[in-house]
């Protein structure tokens, strides 16, 4: 007998098309099939669904699902129907009939999971039974505590389930990691002892970026060109920021649509479905959009501006990448923004903890070692191995002595008697001939164009480093003045170092990415093609159909038979059953493309598929088939033509050669000599092993 581990394996597979657990998902498995309470804590794409899908099929009985998120629920059902389980869900949205249905479904035994809105659940209860329920599943359950920013009160009443089910496990998810909300979680759900799974916050697949925040648009442009085919976010602070920038983008030949809280209910909707759908690309939103959207292949996002605290950038990066795929996050960082920001929290209630998280933001964004160091250290996980995923893990940062240029600025600020901000500090520096400068007779002082070969920007930059360092300090409540620290005075006085980090020109990074994205292209976009055509029939999302990782596994293993297919990541048999056939063809034309075609054939025919087979996939007839292998033959290479026609049949054409003598002009004049009996590739075949070459049609 197979243990119940190794059964999930198999269901792993079988069902979802994976050969592989991901971290916690087993413990997270096998503590459900032993029917102990958990919580399991895990980033956006750690794999969260396969925790309570995988035991809802080995266990007996029918797994409630408690999702907040009606729009998902539908996606979540579709895409276990396209894995062949039955599924359904029950909500207030729904006509009375569809939820008698479902009902009628869940009394016949007939559902494996059945997901349903904490506001429904109520109306579910009566049908709900110790026998018949296999176990709970509670996603997001952060939304259960007053303490987690997402509250929802229908949540409160999921406490009645322990009592009311004792015997039947209850798994609560959540990607919150914050440690008070997960004690609350576990109170209000009556399962204190419950086990917590933990999985790490480290998404591998996200590539950090931060690049000043200058010259924004064209920026984009560049970033964008080399992904015209990729969906992604664009992230900004401002209904109006999403607005400009989309119509910006659209005047620009790309398809972007905006997104905000001020936009009616169903444009919104739309605007949603048609990215989900892979028909906008672009979508330019305010922090709004995201909550609620399933989309796997989400290859990017951008922050045009920088986010108030680091538990936002996390998530909203996180929204990129869930399929585990590589996926590019870039932030625009920009010293405006951070003004712009202190404004909103000035008016907050919890002004000081804003002011400190937005400073950490600040950090993070300025940092010249790993990024990825510094977002797992502020989640509380401990790492000190460098990324190597992370911009300044690509390309460290450069330093060179600074410190005559920082000499120049301090002695600057020490010139404006401490008075001035950024940017008047700027403009004296490069010696700018503006109203401002000279409204205040600055064109006087002796650092006035002290450093007029640097760029406005990049003196921008090495301020911020300075500051950064500690020897510059901003007073944000004083019009952002900037006033000298001691160190700046060791600098002015006693002749202390300052390294300065040497400034990344942001092109020639995109210009990195863009070549390294472009060799992958080819038989991936086949493969899409061929995803949203198979998605628009079905009327599903394309990632319900195959997520791009198994769109990519396709890629790299060229599978060209039905038992290969099956090896792909994320192929279970109900998609093989499915969709095999169709994506073969696709394959096996790409590869016809790359190899020669009785290559090809052969190597089917090498595989174990029989010639009827070869040519029903390849759409070719069976003659062409074994003309392929006959030029395999002639091209040296050993393949034994005599499989396929006897001696027997080999004297019969020699026969007819001799009686046809030279006049037989092509096969035809053979083809009637045997009363089209024997087909012409055998005719060619055996004229071929006689005079060892082969004769045309
Ligand atoms: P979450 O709900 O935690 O964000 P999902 O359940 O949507 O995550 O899973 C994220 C992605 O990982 C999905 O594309 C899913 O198909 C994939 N996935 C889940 N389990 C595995 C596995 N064992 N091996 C490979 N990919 C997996
Ligand atoms: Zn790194």
């Amino acid at each position: 007998m197979i243990s119940s581990q190794e059964q999930s394996l198999i269901l792993l597979k079988k069902y979802f098309g994976f050969d592989a657990f991901l971290p916690n998902q087993e413990a997270i498995i096998n503590s459900i099939l032993d029917r102990k309470d958990l919580l399991g804590i895990m980033p956006t794409g750690g794999g969260k669904s396969v925790c309570f899908q995988l035991p809802a099929l080995q266990l007996s009985g029918t797994a409630i699902v408690i999702s907040p998120l009606i729009a998902l629920m539908k996606d979540q059902v579709d895409a276990l129907s396209a894995n062949g389980i039955p599924a359904a869900f029950y909500n207030s949205s729904q006509a009375t009939e569809t939820q008698n249905e479902t009902l009628k479904k869940l009394q016949a035994q007939e559902l494996k999971l059945l997901y349903v809105a904490p506001e429904s659940l109520s109306f579910l209860m009566p049908f709900l039974n110790e026998e018949n329920v296999s176990l709970f599943a509670v996603d997001e359950a952060h939304c259960i505590s007053a303490w987690g920013h997402d509250f929802r009160p229908a949540y409160t009443q999921l406490g009645q389930l322990k009592d009311l089910f004792p015997n039947i496990p209850i798994a609560a998810f959540t990607a919150t990691a914050d440690s008070a909300t997960q004690d609350d979680i576990l109170k209000q759900l009556h399962i204190e002892d419950a086990e917590r799974h933990i999985a790490s916050f480290d998404r591998k697949n996200l590539f950090l970026e931060v690049r000043p925040g200058t010259k924004r648009f064209p920026q984009i442009v560049q970033f964008l060109e080399s992904r015209t085919d990729q969906s992604g976010i664009i992230y900004c602070l401002s209904r109006k920021g999403t607005e400009k920038l989309a119509e910006k983008l659209n005047s620009n030949g790309f398809t972007a649509q905006a997104y905000h809280a001020g936009i009616d209910t169903e444009t919104r909707n739309r605007v949603q479905e048609d990215f989900v759908n892979d028909r906008t690309p672009i979508i330019v939103a305010t922090i709004a959009f995201g909550m609620g959207i399933d989309k796997s292949n989400v290859r990017w996002v951008i922050h045009y501006n920088m986010p108030k605290n680091i538990e936002s950038y996390y998530q909203e990066i996180g929204r990129s990448g869930r399929d585990r795929l590589p996926a590019h996050t870039l932030l625009f960082y920009s010293f405006a923004d951070v003004i712009t920001l202190r404004k909103f929290i000035d008016e907050s209630q919890t002004k000081e903890v804003q002011l400190a998280k937005l400073e950490r933001m600040q950090q993070f964004a300025e940092a010249l070692s790993c990024r990825r160091i510094a977002l797992l250290n502020y989640f509380g996980e401990h790492v000190s191995e460098s990324c190597g995923n992370c911009d300044n893990c690509k390309t460290p940062p450069q330093f060179f002595d600074g410190t005559i240029l920082a000499q120049k600025v301090c002695s600057a600020v020490y010139r404006l008697k401490e008075q001035e901000a950024l940017t008047m500090l700027v403009d004296v520096l490069r010696g700018a001939q503006n109203a401002n400068v000279f409204d205040k007779d600055y064109q006087h002082i002796k650092t006035y164009g002290a450093v007029k070969d640097v760029s406005w920007q990049d003196m921008q930059q090495y301020i911020i480093q300075m500051v950064n360092q500690g020897i510059l300090e901003i007073r944000f409540h004083e019009n952002g003045r900037l006033l000298l620290t001691p160190l700046a005075k060791q600098i002015l006085f006693e002749d202390r170092k300052v390294q300065l980090a040497t400034l990344q020109k942001a092109e020639k990074l995109a210009k990195k990415t863009k070549r390294t994205e472009q060799t992958k292209a080819g038989l991936f976009d086949k493969l899409k093609t061929l995803r949203t055509e198979i998605a628009v029939e079905e009327k599903v999302p394309a990632y319900i159909v195959f997520s791009d990782a198994a769109l990519r596994d396709m890629e790299a293993k060229l599978p060209e038979t039905e038992a290969e297919f099956m090896e792909v990541s994320g192929v279970g048999e109900a998609k093989k059953d499915k969709y095999a056939t169709r994506f073969l063809k696709v394959i096996n034309a790409w590869v016809a493309s790359k190899q020669s075609t009785h290559e090809l054939s052969f190597s089917l025919f090498e595989k174990g598929l029989t010639v009827p087979e070869i040519a029903e996939q390849r759409g070719l007839k069976k003659d062409t088939i074994y003309g392929h292998f006959q030029k395999m033959h002639q091209e040296g290479e050993s393949v034994d033509l005599h499989q396929f026609i006897s001696e027997e049949e080999i004297s019969k054409v020699k026969k007819a050669k001799i009686e046809l003598g030279d006049e037989a002009e092509g096969l035809k004049p053979y083809f009637q000599y045997f009363d089209e009996q024997m087909p012409y590739w055998k005719i060619r075949m055996g004229l071929y092993l006689l005079g060892g070459q082969s004769v045309k049609n």
